[in-house]
């Protein structure tokens, strides 16, 4: 989504790409695990959440296997949980800043389950989920802030993005992440220094 170009072609591939909801530098990894979003559907909540597989074991590629639908969950006892699972998220944010997209924006990945936000329901609907590397315990790295400031503005520019909100947020009592660790007024006075 980051139009500044210096060639006719590269500014046609990168308006496809926008159209098409992929963000431009992030690695793809296309998720079977999406949908329609309902017609007409504002694009209106950046959704936080915080994953890592196993949990606190960084760096593995279970993550991009568990939202590919690949990962071998006989593969260790704290997997068992994840048979079966359909999940998804927009994009993962690795401890080193590599910024992976799996679902384009356009559409409805499957991360937020049963939640609200504002008196609405079904956060998938009308969210852009990002995936930390991280637990619910414990501190983010600095790469994985410059990386989600980073998105979050090229998100901005090219969606009526109105609200930030963590997992906890719209599913409080049921899920804690992205977790208290995560540093909201490091995050949102990076995105007030951009505007
Ligand atoms: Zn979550």
């Amino acid at each position: 989504m980051n139009l500044r170009s210096r060639t006719a072609g590269e500014a046609g591939r990168l308006r496809r790409m926008v159209a098409e909801g992929w963000v431009v530098g992030a690695r793809r990894v296309l998720s079977p695990n999406r949908d329609s979003r309902p017609p007409g559907t504002e694009v209106s909540l950046l959704l936080l959440h915080s994953i890592s597989l196993p949990r606190g074991k960084y760096g593995g590629d279970a993550i991009e296997r568990l939202f590919t639908n690949r990962l071998d969950t006989s593969a260790l006892a704290s997997f068992a949980e994840l048979a079966g699972l359909r999940v998804s998220s927009h994009f993962l944010i690795r401890r080193d800043g590599e910024l992976i997209q799996f679902v384009p924006v356009a559409e409805r990945a499957w991360h937020a389950g049963a939640s609200r936000w504002r008196a609405r329901e079904r956060c998938n609907d009308f969210s852009v989920g990002v995936e930390l590397e991280g637990v619910d315990d414990g501190a983010f790295a600095a790469a994985q802030y410059a990386s989600l400031e980073a998105l979050a503005r090229k998100l901005q520019s090219t969606l009526p993005l109105r609200s930030i909100a963590g997992h906890s947020d719209v599913a409080p009592g049921r899920k804690t992440d992205p977790g208290t660790g995560f540093d909201w007024a490091r995050f949102g006075a990076a995105l007030a220094r951009a505007r």
